[in-house]
């Protein structure tokens, strides 16, 4: 039906073009000229998404604040990177991997921020995550973990130990691929302070004492963040650290 309709207006079309004295060569021009509009839009939206996204501050940013700005950093690669570099993250591209069903094709390692993060001892030693990942892990660390730990616990932190963030591998007992898979997800086990002292995961986070405040809040707070926060509340899997991830589901257990 669409098809013959569509037929019959273009011959209406041809009919009233070439009455109204167009050459063929007009037409076309007439056509490319409908076809340019049609694409202008979506192309002047896309465009003004990526100026936004490219605007987003890092630095600036709220926990409780503007999530549309944060969602613009998702599979925006060059305005991910320029909101990192603008806030002072050093990072390198690395190389496409492709493991199976799971692997990257854009994703880089933090050289430097306000924290280090840094693998747990015996963790695999690259720490490789999307763009739109580490965004997210920047903004925790500088506006919830840094000053939670000089509320609770009067020191900044200078490291954050991960037991990895990617790695080709199912969710614990359900037989999908993990967010790891594709390295938007990160495991984190434990917080040194810049005082030396190292509050962890599996140790602290029932504490009583400003350490297990300072856990549970992060926590708590990584939840207006990644789409899924996992702790030691969720299951025995998740004890000994934060699962956060930015794979578009959605939790905070
Ligand atoms: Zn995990």
């Amino acid at each position: 039906m669409k098809t013959s309709h569509s037929i019959i207006a273009c011959v209406a079309g041809l009919v009233l073009a070439l009455g109204g004295g167009l050459t063929v060569a007009n037409l076309r021009t007439a056509e490319a000229t409908s076809s340019e509009a049609r694409f202008a839009r979506p192309m002047k939206e896309a465009v003004a998404k990526q100026q936004a996204a490219a605007g987003t501050d890092l630095t600036r940013y709220g926990v409780m604040g503007d999530e549309k700005a944060l969602s613009l950093l998702s599979n925006n690669l060059k305005a991910c990177q320029t909101a990192l570099k603008a806030a002072g993250v050093s990072f390198t591209m690395v190389p496409a991997k492709q493991e199976g069903a799971c692997g990257y094709s854009e994703a880089l390692e933090v050289k430097a921020s306000l924290a280090d993060l840094t693998p747990n001892p015996g963790a695999p030693t690259e720490l490789p995550m999307t763009c739109d990942l580490a965004a997210r892990m920047h903004i925790w660390e500088r506006h919830v973990v840094i000053p939670a730990a000089e509320k609770y616990l009067g020191s900044p932190v200078k490291e954050i130990k991960a037991f990895g963030t990617f790695q080709c591998r199912t969710i614990a007992g359900i037989d999908k691929l993990s967010e790891h898979s594709y390295a938007k997800a990160a495991d984190i086990a434990s917080f040194v302070l810049a005082d030396g002292r190292e509050i962890s995961v599996l140790r602290d986070y029932y504490s009583k004492g400003p350490d297990g405040d300072f856990l549970r809040e992060v926590r708590q707070r990584a939840c207006d963040l990644f789409d899924v926060t996992l702790g030691p509340d969720y299951n025995e899997a998740h004890a000994n650290h934060f699962h956060l991830d930015v794979g578009g589901n959605s939790a905070c257990r």
